[in-house]
């Protein structure tokens, strides 16, 4: 029998496995049961598919992700292995077909939707079938906590109690200590081997950029930085994600809208036109990405903050699941924060509840604030540490400067005091700044002791001031949707003179070193490049498969670099295992040689 290795390299075209996975699928052979947190693109797939080709009988993946059954088995496909899946969307001709292939030994993988796996019926089935692995993947549905419950997935305990013998192998990249122990109690896994593997997304650079005028800010982030690439940007509300894409069209790119709020159809188009085109970008609410493993988004981007670093995470996590340089840029201002505190105050949940939301939602904010590396920061709340700066995020690669923001808090925090706690930022400024406005008069506030101490800051600085108050909890927002700033507990030592605070000092124009443009390398012939990939493409459209499915960019990057001349040296190309050797060599080392003939007769 082949070994793991040997299966990675015959099978799928990889040289070498990556930290942890060959101890995983060892442990998984073997038959010892698994829990494996992996960052997204970590390479978790392997992990359970390795097992199932090595291991007797047919590996079930139980997936809520039922969108992406065809295209994962279709990849699995093209390199030799026996797949299939069992959900809603099938006939029940072709359900029974199915079934018959599992019973009858001539199924490799079999996907799982967990409300039908629970079913009596299909337990039975199992029981009558020869199994060689249960992998449990996105296992922290079973979290009550995160916003992706299953309850389907509570049940699952019950592979244990009727399939004792047969490893199961539990999967996901949510990172925090909780969902980990909800995992191992609700799918009885504590005698499962453990594999934490480091959570960091080395390729993704991490970019929070104060908010002025978010569209165009946007528009020069694409116009610069990925004019042609596919790309994930999420507002907050349905119809932001309908005029962000509607807009970003009239400029001239391939950009949908997806929330819930559409008709089935309509989503299921956007996405499978984000999965199958090149340069798609998809505007949408958090109703989009749950699984969306497309590897090559080059960004995302977010219009509207997320609730907690755990969104922020995940979202961003779904930029660069191909391991190649990719974005995670998001624009951030004061209205940001009084939506989200208002929102979460008006929120009809426990006191308890409100209170963690609310711990998460600082904690969001802290990111946004720091002027340290967002990595370490960010790596730091998933109980990781990472000792030196990222020297990949906005704060590394253009360190934040630092004042002393003592004087201008006090004097931000009294002007609120002494005019009751009922105004918002922009009358206060005004009165920090001693503005003739209409208001000022009518609440005589020009007779105030605060009136106009503030001239030496602008209108933006105080802003700033404000908003960073806000942020790290000085003032509360009102909830009348006002924005009345009350002060909290925490300014008793500020204004007794008891402490200091150092501010953020903001500098909206900061970019040029920040930019990842996604180039070739610079030895790529773009044109032989440009031949590869239509090649991809129409192979891709014939199969009716992303063109990720056929090769990655990495693949086809290699052979323009190491330009194959035959079978042999075609299939030493990473991503390239013996099924697709035998499929596309030919293909591709026609394409690579009719390039150099066209181009030496046009040389000529
Ligand atoms: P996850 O499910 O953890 O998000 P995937 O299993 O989809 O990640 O893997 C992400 C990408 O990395 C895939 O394109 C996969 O083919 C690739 N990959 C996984 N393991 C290896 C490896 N050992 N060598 C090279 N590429 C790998
Ligand atoms: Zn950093």
């Amino acid at each position: 029998m082949s070994t793991p290795l040997e299966f990675l390299q015959s099978v799928f075209g990889y040289a070498v496995f990556r930290e942890p996975q060959q101890e995983i699928i060892e442990t998984v052979v073997d038959g010892g049961d698994a829990l494996v947190l992996m960052p997204t693109g970590g390479g978790k797939s392997l992990c359970y598919q390795i097992p199932a080709i090595a291991r007797k009988g047919c590996g079930i993946v139980i997936s809520p992700l039922i969108a992406l059954m065809l295209d994962q088995v279709k990849a699995l496909r093209q390199v030799g292995i026996k797949a299939s899946y069992l959900n809603s969307t099938l006939d029940a001709d072709s359900a029974a077909e199915i079934e018959q292939s599992l019973i009858s030994n001539d199924l490799d993988l079999l996907y799982i939707a967990p409300e039908r796996l629970c079913q009596e019926r299909t337990l039975s089935l199992l029981g009558r079938s020869n199994i060689a692995l249960f992998a449990i993947d996105e296992a922290h549905c079973v979290s009550q906590w995160g916003h992706d419950f299953r309850a389907d997935y509570l049940q699952l305990s019950i592979l244990h109690q009727r399939f004792p013998k047969i490893p199961r192998i539990a999967l996901t990249a949510t990172a925090d200590a909780r969902t980990r122990k909800e995992i191992i109690e609700r799918l009885d896994l504590g005698h499962a081997k453990q594999f934490i593997a480091g959570f960091d997304r080395p390729n993704i650079r991490y970019r929070i950029t104060l908010k002025i005028n978010a569209k165009q800010q946007l528009l020069r982030f694409l116009q610069d930085e990925h004019p042609n690439d596919a790309g994930i940007i999420y507002c907050l509300s349905r119809k932001k994600t309908e005029e962000i894409a509607f807009w970003l069209q009239q400029q001239g790119y391939k950009a949908l809208p997806y929330h819930a709020g559409l008709n089935s159809e309509i989503r299921a188009d956007h996405q499978s036109r984000f999965l199958h085109e090149d340069g798609i970008i998809i505007v949408a609410t958090i109703a989009f990405g749950m699984g969306i493993d497309k590897p090559d988004v080059r960004f995302v981007a977010h219009l509207d903050m997320p609730k907690t670093i755990e969104s922020y995470y995940q979202e961003t996590g779904r930029a660069g699941r191909d391991g190649e340089p990719s974005d995670a840029w998001m624009a951030y201002g004061l209205q940001d924060i009084i939506k989200l505190r208002q929102m979460m105050a008006s929120s009809n949940g426990s006191e308890q509840h409100k209170r963690v939301e609310q711990h998460r939602l600082n904690a969001m904010l802290g990111l946004c604030e720091i002027t340290s590396c967002r990595r370490q920061t960010l790596l730091n709340y998933f109980g990781e540490t990472q000792e030196q700066p990222c020297g990949n995020c906005d704060t590394c690669l253009e360190p934040v400067n630092t004042w002393d923001g003592t004087k201008a808090a006090r004097m931000a925090l009294s002007a609120a005091y002494r005019t009751g706690q009922r105004f918002g930022v922009s009358h206060l400024i005004d009165l920090l700044r001693g503005a003739e406005t209409e208001k000022i008069r009518q609440f005589q506030h020009h007779q105030l002791p605060t009136y106009g101490v503030g001239r030496e800051l602008e209108i933006n600085q105080w802003r700033s001031v404000f908003r960073q108050l806000v942020a790290r909890g000085y003032f509360s927002v009102d909830l009348e949707g006002f924005g009345a700033l009350r002060l909290e507990e925490k300014c008793r030592p500020l204004l007794r003179g008891d402490t200091q605070v150092k501010l953020r000092q903001d500098n909206p124009r900061r970019k040029a070193k920040q930019q990842t443009k996604n180039v070739l390398p610079a030895e790529i012939d773009i044109a032989l490049w440009e031949a590869l990939r239509d090649c991809r493409r129409v192979l891709a459209e014939e199969q009716k498969v992303p063109p990720y499915v056929i090769f990655h960019d990495r693949t086809l990057q290699e052979m323009c670099l190491i330009l194959p001349e035959n079978l042999a040296e075609f299939g030493r190309i990473n991503g390239v295992g013996e099924r697709k050797l035998e499929k596309y060599g030919p293909v591709f080392l026609q394409a690579i040689s009719t390039h150099f003939s066209t181009r030496a007769i046009s040389e000529h």
